[in-house]
């Protein structure tokens, strides 16, 4: 049927006549207050973003803290070429010199506690003002920061531990206790290390981390911190990095938070190293125990910094992986 045998060219010609419509109706339509807006309204915010999903009797809600914008994150990784990392990241169909990472919060319901892990950047603008949407994200989601029991620190880098405290430093989460990895801690707020390159992450984490020293308790790896969830030790991005396994249902499921910071560059090439972590080669180490395990045993894992809202499996590939992110379901 010639009718529907429309050629490529005919369908570019009619799409361009709609958007061409659309745009003049905009322009000389009643919507003048969007035509005469500030040059700043123009830049337009994406809506609150959490979302919901049950794992067993565990009910879990993924909740943006905003995006965190990179750069050339080729200058950050390092066992690797330049030309093989653009060459991956534009197969992956993504521009190459502007890495946006996601920061996916999860807030467990489980074992009658709500339990947040890892709290955004907050009012810190350290990395630009994408980022610190928690707390509007999580009213949306009706969760009430009083509401949370327990605050499951992975690490004490800015965009983990950012969200602890507000601008005006009281407590975001008021009712919280704090559990964390002891050796990080230390580090992260080591006095003797208010110097050089690292001193302002120093000072960040002490502000947020020393106001909840009362209602702190440190964990190891094995241990479980509440009914249900079980941390495990992850090394090599920070000296005490944790990550987090919910134990409660039939189905483990499994926060590796740090453990990778892209889904395709960490995932197709699980050795590079990532210019923030702390020891980079135990990093890799630990990275390859962890996909080997969520492959080996088809454990679904939330990350942190992958694709929203990071929930998703990964599987061998050849001598690497793939990752199959999870669809959004209703
Ligand atoms: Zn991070």
């Amino acid at each position: 049927m010639s009718t529907f045998a429309l050629s490529r060219r005919q369908m570019l010609a009619t799409a361009g006549a709609g958007i061409a419509g659309a745009v003049a109706a905009r322009v000389a339509g009643p919507d003048a207050a969007f035509a005469e807006a500030p040059a700043k309204a123009a830049v337009l915010v994406n809506p609150p973003a959490f979302y919901n999903f049950k794992h067993g009797d565990v009910q879990v809600t993924l909740v943006s803290d905003g995006v965190l914008g990179l750069g050339d994150g080729r200058k950050l990784i390092k066992e690797a070429t330049t030309e093989e990392l653009t060459q991956r990241l534009e197969a992956a169909f993504l521009p190459a010199d502007n890495m946006v990472l996601q920061q996916n919060i999860p807030v467990l319901k489980i074992g009658g506690k709500t339990i947040i892990v890892d709290t955004g950047t907050g009012s810190s603008t350290m990395f630009g003002d994408t980022t610190g949407r928690l707390p509007a994200n999580l009213k949306a989601a009706g969760i009430d920061p009083a509401s949370i029991d327990l605050i499951a620190l992975s690490h004490c880098h800015p965009d983990h531990c950012g969200g602890m405290i507000d601008a005006g430093g009281k407590l975001v989460f008021p009712n919280a206790q704090v559990s964390v990895n002891e050796s990080d801690f230390k580090f992260w707020t080591d006095e003797a290390q208010l110097s050089g390159e690292i001193k302002p992450f120093i000072e960040f984490a002490r502000a947020r981390l020393l106001p909840y020293k009362d209602k702190m308790t440190f964990h190891k790896g094995g241990q479980e911190i509440a009914p249900g969830l079980q941390a495990i030790d992850a090394p090599g991005h920070t000296v005490g990095h944790t990550m987090f396994m919910v134990t409660s249902s039939a189905k483990p499921l499994a926060i590796t938070v740090d453990c990778a910071h892209h889904h395709i560059l960490f995932v197709e090439k699980p050795k590079i190293e990532f210019g923030y972590d702390t020891d980079s080669k135990q990093a890799v180490a630990t990275r390859l125990k962890v996909w080997d395990m969520l492959a080996t045993d088809r454990i679904p894992f939330i990350t942190y910094h992958f694709p929203w809202p990071g929930l998703g499996n990964l599987a061998k590939a050849g001598d690497a992986y793939r990752y199959y992110q999870t669809p959004v379901s209703l």
